[in-house]
């Protein structure tokens, strides 16, 4: 599927800054027709050049004309997303906050953040899984509270034991998990969080200007780090509400989670690499929330060239001092 614009033909593209479908040839908004054109997977529907797509690949670019194409038979059927988090950062937004993140780091390389390199820049909607939880948490402990004083030369120690029992009813809404193998499970945790409210239906449409992937695994498959994540929030939400003990020891527990529903959906992250010394640096941008993630790289021949610098200066307060005793 690609967008065309009914206008002059050129390729419509989703607009984070507009928040609309978008022409940049004619500048013409809303404008897009969706044309479906009898194609091979791998084949640009627009020149007929070789499209480099993985197993995954759900929306690409051709790299001969530059037309975005988004790949029917992986948006549609089992493959089509539920929900979709458009992207409210464009490419300019997400370079300026990839330069006022990193540009006071003065041992990153020179063309780290150079335009040319940030240009490389490019949207990708990561596929995640989202579940639904009714949790039940059943919780008996034992509590002490131990009470010090004196009185003349004399110690009392007094130590209180309480029975504490908590019977907590916590429904978790849309937990994410990722669904792509080729993004760290530890980043994608770290663009969290994303603000829920602004999902909407899906649509293919926001998809053309940006990369896609369909999701890697199944949601069965993924579902155990959404129960870690889960038990780990309810596990939280226990200790903050028992307080006040000087120990605490559990006697029960029980933690009984039950699945209420997923939600195949699609958010949108920048990536940047960044190739260095034979090391290749990843950087995201969550593109709702304009979050960073990512570690400066360091150039040896910054760190070289500061410690110059530095040789540099003492010199010439060496040789300042020197020509004002000669004159004495
Ligand atoms: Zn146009
Ligand atoms: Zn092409």
């Amino acid at each position: 599927m690609i967008f065309t614009c009914r206008n002059c033909g050129g390729n419509v593209v989703f607009s984070p800054e507009k928040q609309k479908m978008y022409c940049p040839y004619c500048e013409g908004e809303d404008c897009e027709e969706s044309t479906v054109k009898p194609t091979t997977v791998t084949q640009c529907s627009n020149c007929g050049g070789e499209i480099q797509i993985n197993e995954y690949t759900s929306s690409s670019k051709c790299s001969y004309c530059g037309q975005h194409i988004v790949f029917d038979e992986r948006v549609t059927g089992a493959y089509e997303p539920q929900l979709i988090l458009p992207f409210k950062i464009g490419k300019e937004d997400a370079k300026k906050l990839m330069r006022d993140t990193f540009s006071k780091k003065i041992f990153a390389p020179d063309s780290f953040l150079s335009e040319v390199k940030l240009n490389s820049m490019e949207g990708m909607y990561v596929p995640f899984w989202l579940y639904d939880y009714d949790t039940n948490y059943d919780y008996e402990g034992k509590g002490t509270k131990v009470r010090v004083w004196r009185s003349g030369n004399t110690e009392y120690t007094e130590t209180s034991y309480y029975t504490i029992q908590r019977n907590m009813d916590v429904a978790f809404d849309k937990v994410p998990v990722d669904a792509s193998f080729a993004l760290n499970d530890e980043i994608m945790d770290l663009m969290e969080p994303y603000k829920y409210g602004e999902l909407i239906d899906f649509s293919p449409k926001y998809m053309s200007g940006f990369f896609g992937e369909i999701y890697n695994d199944t949601a069965d498959n993924l579902e155990s780090r959404a129960k870690q994540k889960a038990e780990n929030d309810a596990e939280g939400l226990l200790k903050s509400s028992i307080s006040g003990y000087t120990t605490v020891t559990p006697i029960r527990k029980n933690l009984r989670m039950q699945k209420k529903g997923t939600h195949y959906t699609l958010f949108p992250v920048w990536l940047y690499m960044y190739t260095y010394r034979g090391k290749t640096y990843r950087y995201h941008v969550n593109g709702q929330t304009g979050k960073v993630i990512g570690t400066v790289p360091v150039s040896v021949a910054k760190v070289c060239a500061y410690g110059a610098t530095l040789a540099a200066s003492f010199a010439t307060i060496g040789l300042l001092v020197r020509t004002i005793l000669e004159i004495l």
